[in-house]
């Protein structure tokens, strides 16, 4: 890192509190985390970062009113003691924290360490869940507070249809590479040679035109031997001057920074992605109105456009299903009756199958 530390990243997923993991293991994976933030904050700057399956509102992740109580410390608990500094947060989430939001609230007390979300601009405080029941903020960038400074930028990104879960974004600063924040895009200019049909008499016109000139340097080179690298460098020159007129053009081109490289940057497809053969034109549709309602929910994430996204989002999930199961199930039959009657035809298309599966992964 760029405060020459070295940075622990935490990639977690805590499963919801329901969940059977905790019937089946019986450990607080809270408690868990703690000790390893404990154990890792002495070697470096610390950044838990998932889905923690908890919402914690606008409660405050820092202990209020931190004064020391000189009389109950001994001196070297007062030398070690660093008391939490108040800091804003904003959130769309202002629910209540429930169960597993107060665990991250009093794992944030305990450790030193805050919740990012809300901290870093209007895009860091938005909703990153959302379902048919509603929209949450449950997944989290945290960070020692001390090292706040390492994090050139955090956001929450756009859901998607992937996920019910909209991605979070951090750029971390790095040692040695300090990021230019200005363009130093640079023209460069150069020559290009292009043959043109179209002047081919022309060409020949200024050759023939300038045939004597030519000759004469020839002849030169048997009267002065000793001066042929200049003689040829002449007519080299002759030849070219009369060629160029008519092939040479400049040519200017910008050669993009790495800022502009990096911050206006559009990821294309890498390739276009062929349709599942169960997919029909109703499909299709559903899927078109699903991606609709999804980009309406980006740009506003009201109520409203929520439902709107999830009912549309089940239509096309309920339809996908049903017409994968069909399909599935004629291809299943048409393999069995082929295993009864045409045993050639069916190893065709098993291979066939096979070659379509790996095509696709
Ligand atoms: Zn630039």
């Amino acid at each position: 890192m760029f405060d020459s530390k070295d940075l622990y990243l935490c990639a977690i997923y805590m499963p919801p509190d329901n969940n059977v993991f905790y019937r089946k293991y019986d450990l607080d994976v809270f408690e868990v985390l703690q000790e390893q933030i404990e154990h890792y904050s002495v070697l470096g700057n610390i950044a838990v970062i998932g889905d923690l399956n908890g919402r914690i509102g606008l409660e405050n992740d820092f202990i209020m009113q931190d004064n020391l109580n000189v009389f109950n410390c001994n001196e070297t608990d007062l030398l070690n003691y660093e008391p939490d500094l108040p800091s804003k947060r904003t959130t769309e989430d202002i629910k209540p924290a429930n169960s597993f939001g107060r665990k991250i609230l009093n794992l944030c007390k305990s450790s030193g360490i805050r919740v990012c979300n809300g901290r870093f601009g209007k895009k860091s405080e938005t909703f990153t869940f959302q379902n048919k029941n509603g929209c949450s903020i449950i997944d989290y960038l945290l960070l020692s507070c001390d090292s706040f400074s390492i994090v050139n930028d955090f956001v929450i990104g756009d859901f998607t249809t992937f996920s019910c879960h909209a991605p979070l974004k951090v750029v971390f600063k790095l040692k040695g590479l300090t990021l230019n924040e200005i363009c130093t895009c640079k023209t460069v200019k150069y020559d290009c040679y292009k043959w043109n049909e179209g002047f081919k008499d022309d060409v020949k016109r200024d050759l023939a035109a300038n045939s004597d000139k030519v000759n004469e340097l020839m002849n030169s080179l048997s009267d002065e031997p000793r001066n042929i690298d200049e003689i040829v460098n002449n007519i080299n020159s002759c030849l070219s001057d009369i060629v160029n007129k008519y092939t040479k053009t400049e040519v200017t081109k910008v050669l993009k920074c790495d800022y502009c490289n990096s911050s206006k940057r559009t990821y294309k497809p890498i390739h276009t992605r062929q349709d599942k053969p169960w997919i029909n034109d109703d499909c299709k549709q559903l899927y078109i109105e699903y991606r609709r309602s999804l980009k309406q929910f980006n740009q506003n994430k009201c109520e409203e456009n929520r439902l709107i996204l999830n009912l549309a989002k089940q239509r096309f999930k309920r339809t996908e299903n049903s017409l994968k199961r069909r399909y599935k199930k004629q291809r299943g039959n048409m393999l069995s009756s082929m295993r009864k009657n045409k045993s050639k035809v069916l190893l065709s298309k098993i291979q066939e199958t096979k070659k379509g599966h790996t095509k696709q992964h």
